[in-house]
């Protein structure tokens, strides 16, 4: 069968060049486009504004983007769900429900070539980049699924972060296309700072994203302040060492003048020590950056704890004595395995569960 191209991957310019070459007037592309981003149509049967003929022959010539749920966890502010793509391949998104914000969690890739130490997903092997058409799928069901709800209840998403499985700065185009797709102001207009983009620190990757002049938000990877620890955690700090990377990321924030956010996942007795946290400061000192400090999500098989509380709090004091702007991540999910490529790795019981 041969693989026809697919509507969500298209940006606007190639939906309207893609309906041209069929001879179909100008305003199909429009209509499709409102129907996709703004009603949130999730099939040509949904999108009545174009005639029944074109319809039919879409579904054909330019099929939707399928991803479909096979398995729902829900705690009380989170769901996570499983889709399996075209291909039988399976990834997760999150959605969290904050007082004010939703916030989706997608990934960008089937499985990840990494290998960091202590995340699920590098657990299993790398597949292959998603594309631009499976990445918007997993915003869009969640939005239909908030739009969908009671009327008095029916809310937006507010928020996506590129922090699902996979390195979104190895599926660069892919990912950057997704983010200018959903911020398109005449369809689903989420503004570009409501975008985040999660990188384990891909160097050249940094360089080309600090000039695509967006305004969305990026996040660091970093988990330990000098290389031999990080080495151990972060294999790619081998290729792109932290030198290197302090000071592309300080060349972003001088380029954009955005503030990076540097995510650190606190591990017991591995990098969560006073004299780890004065390292992180050191690091980090003087440049327009948050540190995120995050739990540790434990991972099946992985010999690796979340730190004590009693840690957590004495690493952020370091911090914040030192004036570096940090917060701590809440624990959200945790029940429901919401911790990266958790629920895909559990899925050889889930299959013998049955699904819901
Ligand atoms: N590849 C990207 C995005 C995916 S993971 C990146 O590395 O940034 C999003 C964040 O979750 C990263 O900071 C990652 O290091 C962190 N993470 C992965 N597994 C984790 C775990 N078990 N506990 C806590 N944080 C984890």
């Amino acid at each position: 069968m041969s693989n026809p191209q697919r509507l969500l991957g298209f940006d606007r310019r190639r939906l309207t060049e893609f309906l041209a070459a069929r001879n179909e007037p100008k305003f199909r592309a429009t209509q499709i486009w409102h129907a996709l981003y703004r009603d949130l149509a999730s099939n040509y049967a949904e999108i009545t504004t174009i005639p029944i003929s074109l319809r039919q022959a879409l579904v054909d010539d330019l099929p939707f983007d399928t991803i479909t749920p096979i398995h729902t966890a829900v705690d009380h502010f989170t769901s996570k769900v499983l889709f399996q793509l075209a291909d039988g391949e399976m990834v997760e998104a999150v959605l969290m429900r904050y007082d004010r914000r939703n916030t989706v969690c997608v990934s960008t890739q089937v499985g990840c070539p990494l290998n960091c130490l202590f995340c699920a997903t590098g657990q299993s092997e790398f597949k292959r980049n998603l594309t631009v058409g499976e990445i918007i799928a997993q915003t869009l069901y969640f939005a239909r699924q908030l739009h969908n709800e009671e009327r008095d209840n029916r809310s937006k998403i507010t928020n996506v972060v590129y922090m699902g499985m996979g390195e979104p700065f190895l599926n660069y185009s892919a990912t950057i296309t997704s983010i200018k797709i959903l911020n398109d102001t005449d369809g689903f207009a989420l503004g570009e700072r409501r975008f985040s983009i999660s990188t384990i620190g891909i160097i050249p990757a940094i360089e080309r994203f600090s000039r695509e002049n967006l305004q969305v938000n990026l996040a660091v990877s970093l988990h330990g302040a000098e290389d031999g620890l990080r080495n151990k955690l972060v294999p790619i700090n081998r290729t792109y060492p932290l030198f290197l990377l302090m000071e592309t990321c300080r060349a972003y924030v001088q380029r954009t003048n955005r503030r990076i956010t540097f995510e650190y996942a606190l591990i017991n007795e591995v990098n969560d020590s006073p004299l780890h946290a004065q390292q992180l400061a050191q690091l980090v000192q003087g440049m327009l950056c948050h540190v995120n400090l995050i739990p540790l999500n434990p991972v099946p098989g992985v010999d690796l704890h979340p730190s004590s509380d009693k840690k957590k709090r004495s690493f952020q004091a370091e911090l914040k004595k030192r004036d570096i702007s940090v917060s701590m991540r809440l624990r959200r999910g945790l029940r429901i395995e919401a911790g990266c490529g958790q629920l895909r790795a559990r899925m050889p019981s889930l299959r013998k569960e049955g699904t819901s």
